[in-house]
C-alpha cells in the first residue's frame, strides 16, 4: 500500500496540525472504540494546590474547565447506566474542591457504579470527603481512591524546585555516558504538610477496608530510558514508604512520565501504516481511547462561553479541542480516535502509560 502522497501538491504543514493527516501527508493512526471498560468524568480545573507540571495546569484560580454540576452529572450518569458502563472514575483538578462533588459521588454510588476518585487527599478531602468516604466504605460500596504522591521523599514531594531538594545526586545504573545523572525535580511542589496528610488519609482509608492506590509523576523533561532508570530507582523507595506506614508493600502504584504540552510537537507522528506494522497490537489494544472516554466542561467552545459537557477520547488531551468526539457518550463511542496530539506519542506510545487499569 502506498503510504505517502506527493507533498508538492500539499500546503506546508507542521507536525500534529491536522486531525487526520500527518505532516508528510500520511494517513494519521486512528482506531475505533472497542467497548466500554469505564468512563472518566473531569470535575473541573480548580484545585487547592498549584503543582508545577500539573497535566491540567490546575490551581485555585484555573477555570478553563468548569466545575461539573449535579445536573450535568445526572444526565451523564443516566446515559452511562443505559450503556451498561460498569465504572466511573473522577479526576480533575481536585474533585473534592468542587462544591457539588460530594453529592455527585453519592449519586454515582447510589446508581450502582463502581467508583474511583483521583485525589490529593489533602484539605478538600478532609473537609468534604472523609466522612462520606468512610461511611460508604464501611457500608460496602465499591468506592476506590487513587492518591497523588509524587515521590517517597517528603521534601522532594512538597518542595520540588522551591526547596533544598531541587537537585539530588542519584546514581543511575548503566545510564550512559557519564554513568551518573541528576534528577531535576522541577515539577514537584505540593506544598508544606501535604505529604503527611496524604499518607495519613491513605492509611485511614486502607485500614477501614477501602481499596487504594497511588499515582505520581516523573520529573519534568525525563523520558525514554532515563525515565525507566528513574522508575527502577524510585519504585523500591515507594515500597519502603508503604511498609513503614503499615500499607501493603504491593499497593498498586503508577508513576507517569512527563508528557509536555500540546504545543510541544518535537516527537514523531504515528501514521496508520506505522502503527499497524511497527507497534505491537497489544500496545494499541491497551490505549485508553480504545476502551474509555472522558467527559469535561470547557469554559469556552468555539470562542463562546460554554456549559455543555464534551466527550474526549481519554484523560490526557482535554485541552485539545480537535480531539473532542461529541456531546453524548453514544456519539463518542461511535467515532474513531485519531492519535493527533503529541502526548499520544509521549504518554501512550513511547511512555506505555495509561491512567486506567489499577
Ligand atoms: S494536586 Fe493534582 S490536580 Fe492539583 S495541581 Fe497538583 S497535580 Fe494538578
Ligand atoms: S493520548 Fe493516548 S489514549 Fe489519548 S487519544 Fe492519544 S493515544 Fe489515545
Amino acid at each position: 500500500m502506498k503510504e505517502a502522497i506527493d507533498r508538492r501538491a500539499l500546503p506546508e504543514r507542521g507536525k500534529y496540525q491536522e486531525l487526520k493527516v500527518c505532516a508528510d501527508g500520511s494517513e494519521r493512526a486512528h482506531q475505533p472504540f472497542s467497548g466500554w471498560s469505564e468512563l472518566w468524568i473531569f470535575t473541573g480545573t480548580r484545585c487547592n494546590l498549584t503543582c508545577a507540571g500539573c497535566y491540567t495546569e490546575s490551581s485555585p484560580k484555573n477555570d478553563s474547565f468548569r466545575f461539573l454540576t449535579r445536573e450535568q452529572a445526572e444526565k451523564i450518569l443516566l446515559e452511562a447506566r443505559d450503556l451498561g458502563i460498569p465504572r466511573i472514575n473522577f479526576t480533575g483538578g481536585e474533585p473534592f474542591y468542587n462544591p457539588e462533588f460530594p453529592a455527585i459521588l453519592e449519586r454515582t454510588l447510589a446508581l450502582g457504579f463502581e467508583c474511583l476518585v483521583l485525589t490529593n487527599l489533602t484539605r478538600p478531602f478532609e473537609s468534604k470527603g472523609r466522612d462520606l468516604a468512610h461511611q460508604r466504605i464501611r457500608a460496602g460500596y465499591p468506592l476506590y481512591f487513587r492518591a497523588s504522591l509524587d515521590h517517597p521523599d517528603p521534601i522532594i514531594h512538597e518542595q520540588g524546585e522551591l526547596g533544598p531538594a531541587k537537585i539530588r545526586d542519584y546514581p543511575v545504573a548503566g545510564s550512559p555516558p557519564q554513568g551518573r545523572k541528576f534528577w531535576f525535580f522541577s515539577g514537584f511542589n505540593r506544598g508544606p504538610g501535604s505529604f503527611r496528610k496524604t499518607v495519613r488519609n491513605l492509611g485511614e482509608l486502607f485500614h477501614m477496608g477501602g481499596r487504594i492506590s497511588v499515582a505520581g509523576r516523573g520529573p519534568q523533561g525525563v523520558g525514554g530510558d532515563l525515565f525507566q532508570a528513574y522508575l527502577a530507582e524510585t519504585e523500591p523507595k515507594f515500597r519502603e514508604l508503604f511498609r513503614e506506614n503499615r500499607l501493603p508493600a504491593d499497593l498498586p502504584l503508577k508513576i507517569f512520565p512527563d508528557i509536555g504540552g500540546r504545543s510541544e510537537r518535537d516527537v514523531p507522528e504515528i501514521t496508520q501504516h506505522r502503527c499497524r506494522t511497527l507497534i505491537s497490537p497489544g500496545t494499541f489494544d491497551g490505549l485508553m481511547c480504545n476502551q474509555v472516554r472522558m467527559v469535561a466542561v470547557p469554559a469556552v467552545w468555539n470562542g463562546r462561553e460554554n456549559h455543555t459537557p464534551r466527550v474526549y477520547p481519554c484523560t490526557i488531551v482535554p485541552d485539545n479541542p480537535a480531539m473532542v468526539l461529541g456531546t453524548s457518550l453514544q456519539e463518542a463511542a461511535e467515532r474513531e480516535t485519531y492519535l493527533a496530539d503529541p502526548r499520544c506519542y509521549r504518554f501512550c506510545i513511547a511512555g506505555g502509560a495509561s491512567c486506567s487499569k489499577d
